[in-house]
């Protein structure tokens, strides 16, 4: 195989002047570690998969190489379906992607649309059929809608992303990504990108991807050690409350900060304590009708309420500078679910800092923290080493 070289400037990467300087005027200097060794591989057509930690880029390594590789297209009767598809696992994901591709696409009159559940269907369903779409941004669910209506169809995708593909299996979409890859013609490029690499994800790699270039970015699954890491032991939940009503001013002085709730009950909860308690915040989670997700994560992103309740909804991808505080109300599911929270903060090289309760009880993850604090070069609490020794494994 032809290896590919890293590129330390984005002059290395052949782009054309337009795109340097769609670049250069958002403000960026220098290609980040993904992108200097994920672009030229996308460029070259292979497929890939690249990790690397959160808040590092990824969203760039696939947004510029698919708008090179529509360029290339010859010129396709417009209108026959998009040229470049990415997937995402969550609404809110597959909007910021959009704006984010926008922002590039724009420069070469390169269309850009997203199709994702909550919104209109008929609205989206216009946007498709009458607007020459060449990329298209997607939650599974609803491209597989938008399909059925003859909103759109497959046949001229030869790009495809998965981007947090191992959160599009843990939500079940796993049926539903399968059916659209299987949908695609197979000499497609895949490209497949996330923080984590869980062995879940194996199979579904194997199977739609060909022959792939893996690229790891520092230690697979590992924490940004821009985030500075706190872990408070606490006897039991009933601590929580004090912790956080004691720490909150302090944390809202510094920037926005995200409080992350096991369930959607217990986000609403937390909320109406917090409001009760003379802490102006937003409450976010699955059950809410689109329109309130879009206000709330508008009006959080835009510094009108400076702390937001959330499930894990608002875990994977969200790119909200002004977070400077992350806390664990109640810890992860698991440690890359911890990962990917924390990865809210401590992005594009700002510093953050995240806060993770956890009770007696939770020896389990106890031991998967220490190991996550150990690799992030972060400081272990004694009183978090006694927990996870009650872990009999
Ligand atoms: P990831 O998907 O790796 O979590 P994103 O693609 O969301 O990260 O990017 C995180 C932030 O970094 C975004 O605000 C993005 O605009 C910014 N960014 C991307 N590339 C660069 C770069 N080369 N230099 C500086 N900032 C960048
Ligand atoms: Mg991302």
């Amino acid at each position: 195989h032809d290896v590919a070289k890293p590129c330390i400037s984005f002059g290395h990467f052949g782009f054309d002047d337009r795109l340097i300087n769609a670049i250069i005027k958002q403000g960026f200097t220098e290609p980040t570690g993904i992108q200097r060794q994920a672009i030229p591989v996308a460029l070259s057509g292979r497929d890939l998969i690249g990790v690397a930690k959160t808040g590092s880029g990824k969203t760039a390594s696939f947004v510029w190489p698919m708008i090179i590789h529509i360029l290339d297209q010859p010129e396709l009767e417009k209108g026959d379906g998009p040229i470049g598809l990415i997937l995402a696992p969550t609404r809110e994901l597959a909007h910021q992607i959009y704006v984010e591709a926008k922002k590039f696409a724009k420069v070469y009159n390169i269309k850009v649309a997203a199709v994702y559940g909550g919104d209109s269907k008929a609205d989206q369903f216009k946007e498709l059929r009458n607007g020459h779409v060449e990329i298209l941004v997607a939650t599974p669910g609803r491209l597989i809608d938008m399909i059925k209506m003859k909103a759109t169809n497959l046949r001229k995708i030869t790009y495809l992303v998965l981007d947090e593909a191992d959160r599009m299996l843990d939500l079940g979409f796993e049926p539903q990504v399968r059916s659209i890859c299987n949908n695609i013609r197979p000499d497609r490029q895949v490209l497949m990108f996330s923080a984590t690499f869980p062995k879940r994800i194996e199979k579904l790699t194997r199977d739609v991807l060909n022959d792939p270039v893996k690229i790891h970015i520092g230690n697979v699954g590992a924490s940004n050690s821009d985030i500075e890491q706190h872990a408070i032991v606490l006897q039991d939940d009933t601590y929580k409350w004090h912790w956080l009503i004691g720490n909150l001013v302090k944390f809202t002085v510094e920037g926005s900060v995200l409080v992350f709730v096991g369930r959607k009950a217990g986000v609403d909860e937390l909320a109406q304590n917090l409001q009760q308690a003379g802490f102006d915040c937003l409450a976010l989670h699955g059950d809410l009708m689109q329109v309130e997700r879009d206000r709330i994560l508008y009006d959080f992103k835009h510094g009108n309420k400076k702390i937001l309740v959330c499930t894990d909804v608002a875990s994977r991808g969200l790119d909200i500078k002004s977070v400077k505080t992350v806390v664990n109300y109640d810890v992860a599911r698991d440690i890359d679910s911890h990962v990917h929270r924390i990865g809210r903060t401590g992005r594009a090289g700002e510093k953050g800092t995240a806060y993770t309760l956890i009770t007696q009880k939770e020896d389990r993850f106890a031991v998967d923290l220490i190991k996550n604090l150990e690799d992030a070069h972060q400081v272990v609490p004694p009183e978090l080493i006694e927990v996870a020794k009650k872990n009999p494994r």
